[in-house]
Protein backbone atom coordinates (compact mmCIF):
# COMPACT_ATOMS: atom_id res chain seq x y z
CA UNK A 1 0.00 0.00 0.00
CA UNK A 2 2.94 2.19 0.54
CA UNK A 3 4.71 1.80 -2.94
CA UNK A 4 2.50 3.77 -5.62
CA UNK A 5 5.13 7.37 -5.04
CA UNK A 6 7.89 4.92 -6.25
CA UNK A 7 6.48 3.34 -9.10
CA UNK A 8 4.77 7.01 -10.55
CA UNK A 9 8.18 8.18 -10.50
CA UNK A 10 9.89 5.22 -11.73
CA UNK A 11 13.14 5.68 -13.45
CA UNK A 12 11.89 2.61 -15.84
CA UNK A 13 9.37 4.72 -17.31
CA UNK A 14 6.78 1.94 -17.09
CA UNK A 15 4.38 2.08 -14.62
CA UNK A 16 2.38 -1.32 -14.22
CA UNK A 17 1.52 -2.22 -18.05
CA UNK A 18 1.59 1.58 -18.95
CA UNK A 19 4.21 3.95 -20.21
CA UNK A 20 6.87 3.03 -22.27
CA UNK A 21 8.68 4.56 -25.01
CA UNK A 22 7.47 3.27 -28.76
CA UNK A 23 9.24 5.95 -30.55
CA UNK A 24 10.97 5.85 -34.06
CA UNK A 25 14.25 4.26 -33.88
CA UNK A 26 15.82 7.87 -34.82
CA UNK A 27 14.41 9.16 -31.45
CA UNK A 28 15.54 6.55 -29.43
CA UNK A 29 19.02 7.78 -28.42
CA UNK A 30 17.41 11.67 -27.85
CA UNK A 31 14.92 9.80 -25.58
CA UNK A 32 18.21 8.00 -23.92
CA UNK A 33 20.17 11.41 -23.32
CA UNK A 34 17.10 13.22 -22.17
CA UNK A 35 16.22 10.28 -19.45
CA UNK A 36 19.75 10.25 -18.36
CA UNK A 37 19.85 14.19 -18.58
CA UNK A 38 16.85 14.60 -16.17
CA UNK A 39 18.22 11.59 -13.76
CA UNK A 40 21.53 13.37 -13.22
CA UNK A 41 20.09 16.59 -12.64
CA UNK A 42 17.54 16.21 -9.76
CA UNK A 43 20.38 14.74 -8.16
CA UNK A 44 22.46 17.94 -8.25
CA UNK A 45 21.92 20.65 -5.49
CA UNK A 46 22.87 23.49 -8.05
CA UNK A 47 19.84 22.69 -10.30
CA UNK A 48 17.03 22.02 -7.70
CA UNK A 49 18.20 25.17 -5.68
CA UNK A 50 18.38 26.84 -9.23
CA UNK A 51 14.49 25.51 -9.37
CA UNK A 52 13.11 26.51 -6.33
CA UNK A 53 14.74 30.10 -6.84
CA UNK A 54 12.36 30.39 -10.12
CA UNK A 55 9.67 29.06 -8.27
CA UNK A 56 9.49 32.04 -5.81
CA UNK A 57 11.14 34.85 -7.85
CA UNK A 58 8.97 34.64 -11.56
CA UNK A 59 6.22 32.04 -11.01
CA UNK A 60 5.53 33.23 -7.74
CA UNK A 61 4.98 30.26 -5.85
CA UNK A 62 3.58 29.12 -3.14
CA UNK A 63 0.41 29.30 -4.65
CA UNK A 64 -2.38 29.59 -1.90
CA UNK A 65 -4.66 27.42 -0.05
CA UNK A 66 -7.44 29.09 0.14
CA UNK A 67 -10.81 28.28 2.67
CA UNK A 68 -13.79 28.74 0.94
CA UNK A 69 -16.16 29.24 3.52
CA UNK A 70 -19.16 30.92 1.67
CA UNK A 71 -19.36 27.81 -0.67
CA UNK A 72 -18.85 25.63 1.97
CA UNK A 73 -21.61 27.14 3.87
CA UNK A 74 -23.66 26.75 0.89
CA UNK A 75 -23.47 23.29 0.08
CA UNK A 76 -23.64 22.01 3.87
CA UNK A 77 -21.11 19.26 4.73
CA UNK A 78 -17.61 18.94 4.73
CA UNK A 79 -15.18 21.27 4.43
CA UNK A 80 -13.67 23.10 1.20
CA UNK A 81 -10.33 24.14 0.74
CA UNK A 82 -9.22 25.15 -3.15
CA UNK A 83 -5.47 24.90 -4.16
CA UNK A 84 -5.47 28.09 -6.36
CA UNK A 85 -2.55 26.81 -8.92
CA UNK A 86 -4.64 29.92 -11.44
CA UNK A 87 -2.17 31.92 -9.39
CA UNK A 88 0.93 30.76 -10.84
CA UNK A 89 2.62 32.79 -13.51
CA UNK A 90 0.68 32.26 -16.90
CA UNK A 91 -2.68 31.39 -15.15
CA UNK A 92 -1.88 27.67 -14.77
CA UNK A 93 0.10 24.82 -13.22
CA UNK A 94 1.76 24.35 -16.97
CA UNK A 95 4.14 26.47 -15.80
CA UNK A 96 5.99 24.20 -13.41
CA UNK A 97 7.03 21.96 -15.84
CA UNK A 98 7.79 24.42 -18.42
CA UNK A 99 10.29 26.15 -16.12
CA UNK A 100 11.49 22.40 -15.20
CA UNK A 101 12.20 21.52 -18.35
CA UNK A 102 13.86 24.75 -19.76
CA UNK A 103 16.00 24.48 -16.83
CA UNK A 104 16.70 21.24 -17.88
CA UNK A 105 17.28 22.32 -21.86
CA UNK A 106 19.89 24.42 -21.31
CA UNK A 107 22.10 22.10 -18.95
CA UNK A 108 21.60 20.03 -21.78
CA UNK A 109 23.13 23.00 -23.98
CA UNK A 110 20.28 22.61 -26.30
CA UNK A 111 19.65 26.21 -28.49
CA UNK A 112 15.96 25.94 -29.45
CA UNK A 113 12.86 24.71 -27.97
CA UNK A 114 9.85 23.14 -29.70
CA UNK A 115 6.38 22.61 -28.44
CA UNK A 116 3.06 21.32 -29.23
CA UNK A 117 -0.27 22.82 -28.77
CA UNK A 118 -4.02 22.48 -29.12
CA UNK A 119 -6.19 25.85 -27.43
CA UNK A 120 -2.39 27.48 -26.64
CA UNK A 121 -2.02 27.44 -23.57
CA UNK A 122 1.22 24.98 -23.24
CA UNK A 123 2.47 27.19 -26.22
CA UNK A 124 2.24 30.30 -24.47
CA UNK A 125 3.34 28.61 -20.85
CA UNK A 126 6.49 27.56 -23.37
CA UNK A 127 6.84 31.20 -25.39
CA UNK A 128 7.24 32.80 -22.01
CA UNK A 129 10.06 30.16 -20.69
CA UNK A 130 11.76 30.56 -23.83
CA UNK A 131 11.52 34.34 -23.77
CA UNK A 132 12.80 34.47 -20.09
CA UNK A 133 15.57 32.27 -20.61
CA UNK A 134 16.73 33.38 -24.23
CA UNK A 135 16.01 30.25 -25.97
CA UNK A 136 14.36 30.46 -29.78
CA UNK A 137 10.86 28.88 -29.71
CA UNK A 138 8.58 27.29 -32.55
CA UNK A 139 5.19 26.01 -31.56
CA UNK A 140 3.03 23.38 -33.39
CA UNK A 141 -0.33 24.17 -33.87
CA UNK A 142 -2.68 22.51 -35.86
CA UNK A 143 -4.67 24.95 -38.60
CA UNK A 144 -7.60 24.81 -37.54
CA UNK A 145 -6.74 25.26 -33.85
CA UNK A 146 -4.35 28.06 -35.04
CA UNK A 147 -7.37 30.08 -36.61
CA UNK A 148 -10.37 29.93 -33.82
CA UNK A 149 -7.63 30.53 -31.01
CA UNK A 150 -6.33 33.91 -31.96
CA UNK A 151 -6.06 35.14 -28.81
CA UNK A 152 -3.54 32.72 -27.65
CA UNK A 153 -1.48 33.08 -30.60
CA UNK A 154 -1.23 36.37 -30.19
CA UNK A 155 0.41 36.11 -26.76
CA UNK A 156 3.02 33.62 -28.12
CA UNK A 157 3.63 35.82 -30.56
CA UNK A 158 4.25 38.96 -28.49
CA UNK A 159 6.60 36.52 -26.51
CA UNK A 160 8.71 35.88 -29.76
CA UNK A 161 7.78 32.90 -30.77
CA UNK A 162 7.15 31.60 -34.21
CA UNK A 163 4.00 30.00 -34.40
CA UNK A 164 3.40 27.33 -37.29
CA UNK A 165 -0.09 26.33 -38.44
CA UNK A 166 -0.18 22.71 -39.24
CA UNK A 167 -1.94 21.94 -43.01
CA UNK A 168 -1.94 18.08 -42.19
CA UNK A 169 -4.54 15.32 -40.94
CA UNK A 170 -7.65 17.15 -38.95
CA UNK A 171 -5.39 20.07 -38.03
CA UNK A 172 -5.94 19.80 -34.66
CA UNK A 173 -3.57 18.90 -31.45
CA UNK A 174 -2.73 15.47 -32.99
CA UNK A 175 -1.09 16.73 -36.27
CA UNK A 176 1.15 19.50 -34.06
CA UNK A 177 2.23 16.62 -32.20
CA UNK A 178 3.02 14.52 -35.23
CA UNK A 179 4.68 17.68 -36.69
CA UNK A 180 7.03 18.36 -33.58
CA UNK A 181 8.23 14.74 -33.42
CA UNK A 182 9.01 15.18 -36.99
CA UNK A 183 11.17 18.52 -36.12
CA UNK A 184 12.75 17.17 -33.37
CA UNK A 185 13.78 13.82 -35.81
CA UNK A 186 15.53 16.66 -38.00
CA UNK A 187 17.12 18.62 -35.19
CA UNK A 188 17.60 16.23 -32.35
CA UNK A 189 21.19 17.81 -31.47
CA UNK A 190 20.39 21.59 -30.94
CA UNK A 191 16.46 21.25 -30.10
CA UNK A 192 14.58 20.37 -26.99
CA UNK A 193 10.79 18.60 -27.26
CA UNK A 194 8.99 20.67 -24.08
CA UNK A 195 5.73 18.33 -24.36
CA UNK A 196 2.84 20.12 -22.14
CA UNK A 197 1.39 17.20 -19.83
CA UNK A 198 2.38 13.69 -18.37
CA UNK A 199 2.04 11.87 -21.49
CA UNK A 200 4.20 11.06 -24.44
CA UNK A 201 7.45 8.48 -24.32
CA UNK A 202 9.57 7.99 -21.08
CA UNK A 203 11.34 10.78 -20.22
CA UNK A 204 7.86 12.96 -20.26
CA UNK A 205 5.77 11.03 -17.92
CA UNK A 206 7.75 11.11 -15.25
CA UNK A 207 9.65 14.19 -15.69
CA UNK A 208 6.35 16.20 -15.63
CA UNK A 209 5.45 14.26 -12.69
CA UNK A 210 8.39 15.30 -10.82
CA UNK A 211 7.90 18.88 -11.79
CA UNK A 212 4.55 19.43 -10.82
CA UNK A 213 5.00 17.01 -7.50
CA UNK A 214 4.97 20.84 -5.76
CA UNK A 215 1.75 21.22 -5.86
CA UNK A 216 0.76 18.79 -3.32
CA UNK A 217 3.91 19.23 -1.29
CA UNK A 218 2.57 22.99 -0.16
CA UNK A 219 -1.14 21.48 -0.17
CA UNK A 220 0.43 18.77 2.84
CA UNK A 221 2.04 22.29 4.96
CA UNK A 222 -0.58 24.68 3.77
CA UNK A 223 -3.59 22.36 5.39
CA UNK A 224 -1.23 21.82 8.31
CA UNK A 225 -1.07 25.94 9.27
CA UNK A 226 -5.29 25.59 9.03
CA UNK A 227 -4.57 23.31 12.18
CA UNK A 228 -5.75 20.09 9.88
CA UNK A 229 -3.85 17.14 9.63
CA UNK A 230 -4.76 15.30 6.00
CA UNK A 231 -7.53 15.82 4.11
CA UNK A 232 -10.01 13.33 3.49
CA UNK A 233 -10.16 13.46 -0.20
CA UNK A 234 -8.88 15.38 -3.45
CA UNK A 235 -10.17 16.42 -6.75
CA UNK A 236 -8.91 17.35 -9.84
CA UNK A 237 -9.66 17.94 -13.62
CA UNK A 238 -7.71 14.93 -15.40
CA UNK A 239 -6.50 15.78 -19.11
CA UNK A 240 -3.60 14.29 -19.70
CA UNK A 241 -3.21 14.08 -15.71
CA UNK A 242 -0.54 16.39 -15.16
CA UNK A 243 -2.50 19.18 -12.50
CA UNK A 244 -4.08 15.70 -11.35
CA UNK A 245 -0.96 13.82 -10.50
CA UNK A 246 1.03 17.22 -9.03
CA UNK A 247 -1.46 17.61 -6.28
CA UNK A 248 -2.07 13.91 -5.79
CA UNK A 249 1.66 12.91 -5.85
CA UNK A 250 2.53 13.72 -1.91
CA UNK A 251 -0.57 11.91 -1.01
CA UNK A 252 -0.71 8.42 -2.99
CA UNK A 253 1.27 6.49 -0.11
CA UNK A 254 -1.53 7.98 2.38
CA UNK A 255 -4.33 5.23 2.26
CA UNK A 256 -6.76 7.52 3.97
CA UNK A 257 -6.69 9.97 1.60
CA UNK A 258 -8.68 9.36 -1.80
CA UNK A 259 -8.34 10.75 -5.09
CA UNK A 260 -10.57 11.32 -7.50
CA UNK A 261 -9.82 12.83 -11.40
CA UNK A 262 -12.41 13.85 -12.91
CA UNK A 263 -12.57 13.75 -16.68
CA UNK A 264 -14.71 15.92 -19.28
CA UNK A 265 -17.91 14.53 -19.48
CA UNK A 266 -18.76 16.97 -22.43
CA UNK A 267 -22.46 16.60 -23.31
CA UNK A 268 -22.61 13.16 -22.41
CA UNK A 269 -21.01 9.46 -22.54
CA UNK A 270 -22.64 9.41 -25.78
CA UNK A 271 -20.70 8.54 -29.37
CA UNK A 272 -20.59 7.45 -33.03
CA UNK A 273 -17.67 5.79 -34.59
CA UNK A 274 -15.13 8.74 -35.22
CA UNK A 275 -16.33 11.06 -32.38
CA UNK A 276 -17.21 10.76 -28.93
CA UNK A 277 -19.49 13.55 -27.00
CA UNK A 278 -16.83 13.20 -23.61
CA UNK A 279 -12.95 12.63 -23.02
CA UNK A 280 -14.38 9.78 -20.23
CA UNK A 281 -11.03 7.74 -20.85
CA UNK A 282 -11.86 5.72 -18.32
CA UNK A 283 -15.56 5.23 -18.79
CA UNK A 284 -15.20 4.53 -22.83
CA UNK A 285 -12.16 3.56 -23.70
CA UNK A 286 -9.65 1.08 -24.18
CA UNK A 287 -5.10 0.04 -23.75
CA UNK A 288 -3.50 0.63 -26.34
CA UNK A 289 -0.23 2.47 -27.61
CA UNK A 290 -0.26 6.14 -29.50
CA UNK A 291 1.89 9.00 -30.01
CA UNK A 292 4.75 6.45 -28.05
CA UNK A 293 3.07 5.81 -24.98
CA UNK A 294 0.62 2.86 -23.71
CA UNK A 295 -2.60 3.74 -21.94
CA UNK A 296 -6.23 4.28 -21.96
CA UNK A 297 -7.77 5.90 -25.34
CA UNK A 298 -10.56 6.85 -26.81
CA UNK A 299 -10.47 4.31 -30.17
CA UNK A 300 -12.63 2.53 -32.86
CA UNK A 301 -13.07 -0.73 -32.49
CA UNK A 302 -9.99 -1.66 -34.87
CA UNK A 303 -7.84 0.88 -33.16
CA UNK A 304 -7.81 4.16 -34.94
CA UNK A 305 -8.36 7.17 -32.13
CA UNK A 306 -11.61 9.07 -32.13
CA UNK A 307 -11.94 12.43 -31.72
CA UNK A 308 -12.93 13.63 -27.78
CA UNK A 309 -15.67 16.73 -26.99
CA UNK A 310 -15.55 18.75 -24.09
CA UNK A 311 -16.37 22.54 -23.14
CA UNK A 312 -12.39 22.79 -21.78
CA UNK A 313 -9.74 22.85 -24.19
CA UNK A 314 -7.35 21.31 -21.55
CA UNK A 315 -9.48 18.17 -21.15
CA UNK A 316 -10.43 17.58 -25.02
CA UNK A 317 -7.72 15.02 -25.59
CA UNK A 318 -8.41 11.38 -26.93
CA UNK A 319 -5.62 10.02 -24.55
CA UNK A 320 -4.51 9.98 -20.80
CA UNK A 321 -1.19 9.62 -19.07
CA UNK A 322 0.05 6.03 -17.83
CA UNK A 323 0.52 6.71 -14.36
CA UNK A 324 -2.97 8.01 -13.94
CA UNK A 325 -3.72 4.59 -16.19
CA UNK A 326 -1.92 2.43 -13.40
CA UNK A 327 -3.11 4.15 -10.36
CA UNK A 328 -6.93 3.80 -11.75
CA UNK A 329 -6.33 0.01 -12.18
CA UNK A 330 -4.54 -0.89 -8.84
CA UNK A 331 -7.90 1.53 -7.10
CA UNK A 332 -5.94 3.94 -5.61
CA UNK A 333 -7.99 6.96 -7.58
CA UNK A 334 -10.88 6.84 -8.90
CA UNK A 335 -12.26 8.58 -12.26
CA UNK A 336 -15.55 10.34 -12.14
CA UNK A 337 -16.68 12.86 -15.10
CA UNK A 338 -18.79 15.90 -15.45
CA UNK A 339 -20.34 17.13 -18.06
CA UNK A 340 -20.32 21.07 -19.95
CA UNK A 341 -23.50 21.77 -18.49
CA UNK A 342 -22.50 21.24 -14.46
CA UNK A 343 -19.31 22.63 -15.16
CA UNK A 344 -20.78 25.78 -16.22
CA UNK A 345 -23.00 26.14 -13.31
CA UNK A 346 -19.81 25.23 -10.37
CA UNK A 347 -17.92 27.93 -12.49
CA UNK A 348 -20.47 30.46 -11.62
CA UNK A 349 -20.85 29.63 -8.05
CA UNK A 350 -17.58 29.59 -7.30
CA UNK A 351 -17.23 33.03 -8.83
CA UNK A 352 -20.26 34.47 -7.23
CA UNK A 353 -19.66 32.93 -3.33
CA UNK A 354 -15.40 32.99 -3.33
CA UNK A 355 -14.21 35.47 -5.51
CA UNK A 356 -12.48 33.23 -7.99
CA UNK A 357 -13.04 32.71 -11.91
CA UNK A 358 -11.75 29.28 -12.57
CA UNK A 359 -10.44 27.53 -15.47
CA UNK A 360 -13.53 25.73 -17.65
CA UNK A 361 -10.96 22.44 -17.06
CA UNK A 362 -11.04 23.03 -13.49
CA UNK A 363 -14.25 23.35 -12.65
CA UNK A 364 -14.75 19.64 -13.76
CA UNK A 365 -12.61 19.09 -10.21
CA UNK A 366 -14.99 21.58 -8.76
CA UNK A 367 -18.17 19.52 -9.66
CA UNK A 368 -16.72 16.61 -7.86
CA UNK A 369 -15.74 18.40 -4.64
CA UNK A 370 -19.10 19.97 -4.56
CA UNK A 371 -20.53 16.49 -4.58
CA UNK A 372 -17.92 15.04 -1.67
CA UNK A 373 -18.75 18.09 0.12
CA UNK A 374 -22.50 17.62 -0.05
CA UNK A 375 -21.92 13.82 0.82
CA UNK A 376 -19.75 13.96 3.95
CA UNK A 377 -19.71 15.13 8.13
CA UNK A 378 -18.52 18.78 8.48
CA UNK A 379 -15.59 17.59 10.41
CA UNK A 380 -14.22 16.58 7.26
CA UNK A 381 -11.75 18.40 4.54
CA UNK A 382 -11.89 18.13 0.66
CA UNK A 383 -9.23 19.33 -1.08
CA UNK A 384 -10.04 20.91 -4.85
CA UNK A 385 -7.18 21.70 -6.89
CA UNK A 386 -8.23 24.67 -9.02
CA UNK A 387 -5.76 24.03 -12.24
CA UNK A 388 -6.09 27.30 -13.42
CA UNK A 389 -7.83 30.70 -13.81
CA UNK A 390 -10.88 31.20 -15.96
CA UNK A 391 -9.93 34.72 -17.99
CA UNK A 392 -8.27 32.64 -20.94
CA UNK A 393 -12.05 31.07 -21.08
CA UNK A 394 -13.59 34.51 -22.05
CA UNK A 395 -14.79 33.30 -25.60
CA UNK A 396 -16.31 30.27 -24.42
CA UNK A 397 -17.94 31.42 -21.02
CA UNK A 398 -19.53 34.81 -22.79
CA UNK A 399 -21.55 32.37 -25.45
CA UNK A 400 -23.05 30.81 -22.34
CA UNK A 401 -23.66 33.86 -19.69
CA UNK A 402 -23.07 37.06 -21.93
CA UNK A 403 -23.69 35.97 -25.82
CA UNK A 404 -25.42 39.34 -27.23
CA UNK A 405 -23.52 41.87 -25.58
CA UNK A 406 -20.52 40.01 -26.59
CA UNK A 407 -21.23 39.44 -30.16
CA UNK A 408 -22.60 42.98 -30.13
CA UNK A 409 -19.03 44.28 -29.18
CA UNK A 410 -17.12 41.80 -31.28
CA UNK A 411 -18.68 42.99 -34.15
CA UNK A 412 -18.77 46.44 -33.47
CA UNK A 413 -14.90 46.14 -32.45
CA UNK A 414 -14.18 44.91 -36.16
CA UNK A 415 -16.38 47.57 -37.75
CA UNK A 416 -13.89 49.85 -35.93
CA UNK A 417 -11.29 51.30 -38.49
CA UNK A 418 -9.30 53.77 -35.69
C1 LIG B 1 -3.87 22.05 -19.89
C2 LIG B 1 -4.75 22.21 -18.71
C3 LIG B 1 -5.36 21.11 -18.08
C4 LIG B 1 -5.23 19.70 -18.59
O1 LIG B 1 -3.97 19.14 -18.54
P1 LIG B 1 -3.53 18.10 -17.41
O2 LIG B 1 -2.25 17.57 -17.91
O3 LIG B 1 -4.60 17.04 -17.29
O4 LIG B 1 -3.39 18.84 -16.14
C5 LIG B 1 -6.11 21.34 -16.94
N1 LIG B 1 -6.30 22.58 -16.46
C6 LIG B 1 -5.75 23.67 -17.05
C7 LIG B 1 -6.02 25.01 -16.46
C8 LIG B 1 -4.96 23.53 -18.19
O5 LIG B 1 -4.43 24.62 -18.76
Amino acid sequence: MTHYKTTVLSDTGRFGPYGGCYVPEVLWPTMQELAAGFAEAITDDEFLRELAHHRTHFCGRPTPLTYCQRLTEDIGGAKLYIKHEGLNHTGAHKMNHCLGQILLAKRLGKKRIIAETGAGQHGYATATVAAKFGLACTVYMGAKDYARQRPNVYWMERLGAEVVPVQTGDQTLRDAVNAAMQDLITHPADTHYLLGTVCGPHPYPRMNAYFQKVIGEEVRWQLAEYGEGLPNVLTACCGGGSNALGVMYEFLDEPTVELVAVEAGGRGITETATKADHAARFQTGSVGVVEGFKSYFLQSPDGQVKGSHSISAGLDYSGVGPQVAYLYDEQRLQAAYATDDEVLVAYERLARLEGMIGAMESCHGLVEAVKQCAARPAHEVVVCHLSGRGEKDLFITARHFDRENFQKFVTDWSHDQQ
